[in-house]
């Protein structure tokens, strides 16, 4: 998916890494990671956060990691509640191109 003009590759694996977080953004190789078996609400939710993170990191915005949970959560309640169909958010629905990313793997 594109995020401020990049293409950012959404990766899946049991563990982003060896933290208890069910997401991780990195800008360096631009990929976004989202664990496996969690909710398809947390999944969701999950890459609003990620994508936050990804703008906050290119436009330099110095946000703290607790204001980006309250956009995220905000965010979230506030589209769900309006009615905002949120799967094409969820990280299995993202394709780029043609080849959806379902069965990659994060690579570890
Ligand atoms: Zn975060």
């Amino acid at each position: 998916m594109k995020i401020l003009g990049l293409d950012y590759t959404i990766l899946r694996g049991p563990k982003v890494d060896e933290s208890e977080y069910w997401g991780r953004h990195n800008a360096y190789d631009q990929t976004i990671k989202i664990a496996e078996g969690i909710t398809k609400q947390a999944a969701e939710s999950v890459m609003l956060h990620e994508i936050i993170e990804a703008i906050n990191d290119r436009l330099a915005l110095k946000m703290e990691h607790s204001l980006i949970y309250v956009l995220e959560t905000s965010l979230y309640e506030t589209l769900v509640n309006a009615g905002v169909e949120m799967g094409p958010l969820h990280p299995d629905n993202i394709i780029i191109g043609r080849r959806p990313y379902h069965a990659i793997k994060t690579p570890k």
